[in-house]
């Protein structure tokens, strides 16, 4: 094939990110169209790079110049233009969340099944980073035995007065949910959210920080630190206590220096800075697949799994009981 044949459906912010990635700094792919509700932001966007602009999804799912489709809207638009690709038999990345609801990822796996091939990928990043992708290669290893249990901090400077209690599932910790099975090769059981003494910084809709913990099938269990208001920086850890060691997640490379007195680490402020390689990576990757007609990264089914994990823990965190999961075996389809 030649250059694969974008279209880019969503041109707010991370949209605008991918376009300029592929435009500038990736190889393999071109976004021939856009689309956006806001049509001046589309035009915008699209103009410079020569490429169709269209005001809705289905116009650029359907132009035959397109190959295969980038999905940046907000969630709760996610759905319908997956089932528009999948429908026109294209290939699609769509960010995180697959869609919003579990009842909504559901008909697309089985309308993905029915199709007979794999199309969809999700935008879950962190499995192309490359410290995940360090931790998981020594643990497939088998060298450290079994996993027991995992701790990992989702540590945010702050958040926007709009960010809620759910939020703190949906939004942030939904990277874990999806990195942390990954990891371990593990299927989650239960789910529950603990309250501990809470920040005086916190705003009205918020509990803050928040213990979520996460139960797989093999007795594994995972903690979660959702603290989204810590002002330090943006600090995310993993620490995954196995049979034979421990293992730590790397953290970004900061030189150490000594000034007035003291000795100082930086620590990364920005989500975008501490995984910036991790989308190139990503989107690299999801363009050579694509040519290939192959899906390597978190597909429809993982999508499923993050959206009843999520809504588990939802639950717990408005009774701080424990909350099944289930999702049924992983079909073949999906391995
Ligand atoms: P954003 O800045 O609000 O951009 C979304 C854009 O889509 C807006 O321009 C919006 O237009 C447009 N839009 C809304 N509904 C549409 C529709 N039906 N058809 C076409 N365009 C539509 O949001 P964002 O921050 O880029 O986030 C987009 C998605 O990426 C979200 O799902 C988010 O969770 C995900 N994301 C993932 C990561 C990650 O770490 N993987 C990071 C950031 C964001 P209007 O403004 O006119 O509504």
């Amino acid at each position: 094939m030649e250059l694969l044949r974008i279209g880019v459906v969503g041109c707010g912010a991370i949209g605008r990110e991918h376009i300029d990635r592929i435009t500038n700094r990736l190889s393999g792919g071109k976004v021939v169209a856009v689309s956006d509700l806001f049509v001046e932001g589309a035009h915008k966007v699209g103009e410079p790079l020569g490429a169709t602009v269209y005001s809705n999804s289905a116009d650029l799912v359907n132009d035959p110049d397109v190959d295969a489709v980038i999905c940046t809207t907000p969630g709760f638009a996610h759905q319908e233009t997956v089932m528009q690709a999948l429908e026109a038999g294209k290939p699609i990345f769509c960010e995180k969340p697959l869609t919003t609801s579990a009842e909504e990822s559901l008909e697309i796996v089985e309308a993905e099944m029915a199709g007979g091939k794999k199309l969809v990928q999700v935008g879950f990043m962190r499995r192309f980073d490359q410290s995940y992708q360090q931790v998981k290669e020594m643990l497939d290893s088998g060298e450290f035995g079994a996993p027991l249990y995992l701790k990992c901090t989702h540590w945010n400077p702050s958040v926007d007065d709009n960010y809620d209690t759910e939020m703190a599932v949906t939004d942030t910790a939904i990277h874990e949910i999806d990195i942390l099975h990954w990891l371990v090769n593990d299927d989650y059981e239960s789910a529950q959210v603990m309250m501990p003494r809470q920040t005086s910084d916190k705003h009205p809709e918020l509990k803050d920080p928040q213990l979520m913990f996460l139960r797989c099938k093999s007795g594994l269990i995972a903690m979660i630190e959702v603290f989204v208001n810590c002002k330090f920086g943006y600090d995310i850890n993993c620490q995954i206590v196995c049979e034979n060691g421990v293992i730590d997640l790397p953290k970004p490379s900061f030189p150490t220096y000594r000034k007035a007195g003291g000795m100082t680490t930086p620590i990364e402020q920005s989500w975008k800075k501490r995984f910036i390689q991790a989308y190139d990576v990503e989107i690299q990757d999801w363009i050579d697949a694509t040519r290939k007609g192959e899906v390597h990264g978190p597909d429809a089914w993982d999508g499923l799994i993050a959206n009843l994990t999520a809504d588990a823990l939802v639950a717990s965190q408005k009774t701080g009981e424990i909350v099944p999961i289930q999702a049924g075996e992983r079909p073949e389809f999906y391995k």
